[in-house]
């Protein structure tokens, strides 16, 4: 096959209520990282958009910056369009659903505050991707707490996906912020295939070598 390009998210986004208060979530960005970096251990080309996260840019592999989960859907979408190689998307980023009405320009003082903060809808980045070029693969994550397998079907149907990853976060050694995961892989067609506990590097290089067998299908 031609070659494959990667796109991965990684880590929390940030939503901003003034220049010192946001929303977010735990999300420390090391499986997104994991991926990019088996990625390109794997001779692809690598495009890693990370929210704020404290990790080391992997070798070769280029990446971009984001804050929010609008700054996260633009990137997404530049690195989307460009040549026309196909593109595995990856996103294992955990992007806020919900973000401030309204961002104040200033610190907020407290007699301000009334208790109670309005939130809008984030978009959804992997619902408003549309269409896809022939071969490309399309990759979510999924982070439950209760029944993942088939929360991970029922998203990887709804968003259109090839593969949902799904981890229950509240077990020992899974989900945020370990450098273990225990995850099962969930299609659309209803199969699952379950893994023990592995490393998040050993979980990363089992997802590269799915999404590319997938591509050489769909190719
Ligand atoms: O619906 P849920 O947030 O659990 O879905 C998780 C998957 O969807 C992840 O792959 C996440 O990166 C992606 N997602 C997204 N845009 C959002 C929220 C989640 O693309 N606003």
């Amino acid at each position: 096959m031609g070659e494959l390009r990667f796109v991965v998210t990684a880590g929390p986004t940030r939503e901003y209520l003034d220049p010192v208060r946001f929303l977010s979530n735990p999300s420390t960005g090391r499986m997104g990282f994991a991926v990019a970096r088996a990625a390109r251990a794997a001779g692809h080309e690598v495009t890693l958009i990370a929210g704020p996260v404290a990790l080391r840019t992997p070798r070769d592999v280029r990446r971009v910056d984001v804050v929010s989960a609008r700054e996260m859907l633009h990137a997404v979408r530049q690195a989307l369009s460009g040549d026309n190689a196909p593109v595995a998307l990856v996103m294992t980023a955990a992007v806020a659903d919900w973000r401030p009405a309204h961002r104040a320009m200033r610190k907020l003082k407290k007699s301000q505050m009334s208790g109670t903060l309005r939130l809008v809808r984030n978009p959804d980045i992997l619902k408003s991707l549309g269409r896809r070029l022939r071969g490309d693969v399309r990759i979510g994550f999924a982070a439950e707490t209760d029944a993942p397998t088939a929360e991970a079907v029922r998203k990887c149907r709804e968003k259109g996906l090839d593969m949902v990853v799904a981890n229950d976060v509240l077990q020992p050694g899974s989900g945020f912020g370990t450098t273990t995961n225990r995850v099962a892989f969930a299609f659309p067609d209803g199969h699952i295939e379950q893994f023990p506990l592995m490393s998040k590097d050993a979980v990363a290089r089992r997802i590269v070598r799915v999404a590319r067998q997938m591509a050489e299908r769909e190719a």
